[in-house]
């Protein structure tokens, strides 16, 4: 029965893009003693019960107790062998979302993890924390952290501290370049949180992300582009009003050369590909790949938009869609004191962080 609600309320908010893109976003409910949390690299629209991970609480909590090694690789080896340990039998080779151990830190019965473009103009904005207490008192912020364990740890003892003070459990959770969590004990209250975050968020833009198409795809540069990144590779474009803006100048770039979350790293890799034109391509297309071990996946062209290139047409498509999304945020932000970007330190744990090469490789 609550695996049919968690399941109702999982599709339905999948299938928003304005909600989730791709296989970022996850759900869960819990019931004597056990946490349904998402299969890591599910996406949310299509989910069905099988998608779901039954987790032993006991041992959840168990490991929100335990010392782990305070070095990276070892600490996130260890906490992911432990969180593969605490599934129920019968789990088959199903592995629990990134984020469980954020479920499991509430105990109302039910909880949505979203990372809106909307939401995330708030999160990836520089006085996003101070819009953050303004807007949504009872809300808690969580500062930029390390996602996996670390994070975990850290919304545990603001989570605790939050009971300790008020005397009672948030249920609603901000975390600074990532998104948002609500939890509550039946969905209906659960649409009610979004609805109420959303609209108190809408009303405060007064500047908008317009991505109505204005250029058409230079379809040389496509083939060429594809050429550069491997055989068999496809292109996607958008010449929407705001990629030519940002794509104007190394100058109006800057909010989207370092990724604004952990999703833009996953489906877009790190960094754009930035071209003033498009004469040089191959030889900026060569350093790119020099620099970083790896090709593009993101190119924006001034006066022409943004072209995502991969090695499948779901992979460029996804692609787009979190380009898009970043140009979203971007814009969002300049209601919040402007765009605040990751920190580059963070950018390089993220991707050399097997989870989410996990994450990644998952997407088609
Ligand atoms: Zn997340």
């Amino acid at each position: 029965m609550i695996l049919n609600v968690l399941t109702a309320f999982s599709t339905r908010y999948g299938s928003d893009p304005e909600l989730v893109l791709a296989g970022g976003g996850n759900t869960s409910a819990k019931e004597d003693g056990v946490l349904y949390v998402k299969a890591s690299g599910t996406a949310l629209s299509h989910i069905t019960k099988d998608g779901f991970v039954a987790m032993d609480r006991a041992k959840l909590r168990a490991i929100m107790d335990k010392t782990y090694p305070s070095d990276d690789g070892p600490r996130e080896q260890a906490a992911l062998a432990d969180l593969m340990d605490a599934r129920l039998p019968g789990q088959g080779s199903k592995r629990p979302s990134v984020e469980t151990l954020l479920h499991s830190l509430f105990p109302m019965r039910y909880v949505l993890h979203l990372h809106p473009a909307l939401v995330n103009g708030m999160t990836c904005a520089r006085d996003g924390a101070a819009w953050c207490a303004k807007l949504f008192p009872d809300a808690v912020w969580i500062g930029e952290s390390k996602p996996g364990y670390m994070l975990a740890k850290n919304c545990k003892t603001v989570l605790d501290a939050y009971h300790a003070a008020y005397g009672r459990d948030a249920s609603l959770l901000f975390l600074q370049n990532h998104g948002v969590f609500f939890s509550a004990d039946d969905p209906q209250t659960l649409d009610d949180m979004l609805q109420h975050v959303l609209q108190t968020l809408r009303k405060q833009c007064d500047i908008l992300p317009d991505l109505t198409d204005t250029v058409c795809a230079d379809t040389a540069f496509s083939k060429a582009l594809a050429e550069l990144y491997g055989s068999n590779a496809v292109c996607r474009f958008s010449g929407c009003a705001d990629a030519l803006h940002f794509a104007e100048s190394k100058d109006t770039m800057t909010p989207l050369r370092e990724p604004f979350t952990p999703d833009h790293i996953v489906y877009c890799r790190a960094h754009p590909l930035y071209l003033a034109d498009t004469k040089n391509a191959a030889d900026a297309f060569a350093q790119y790949r020099t620099a970083h071990g790896y090709a593009p996946r993101v190119v924006f062209v001034r006066g022409q938009g943004v072209y995502t290139v991969a090695e499948s047409d779901s992979r460029a498509d996804t692609a787009l869609q979190l380009a898009l999304d970043s140009i979203k945020i971007a814009r969002y932000a300049e209601n919040f004191g402007g765009a605040s970007p990751q920190r580059p330190a963070l950018t390089d744990f993220i991707v050399h962080w097997e989870v989410e090469a996990y994450r990644a490789k998952q997407a088609k």
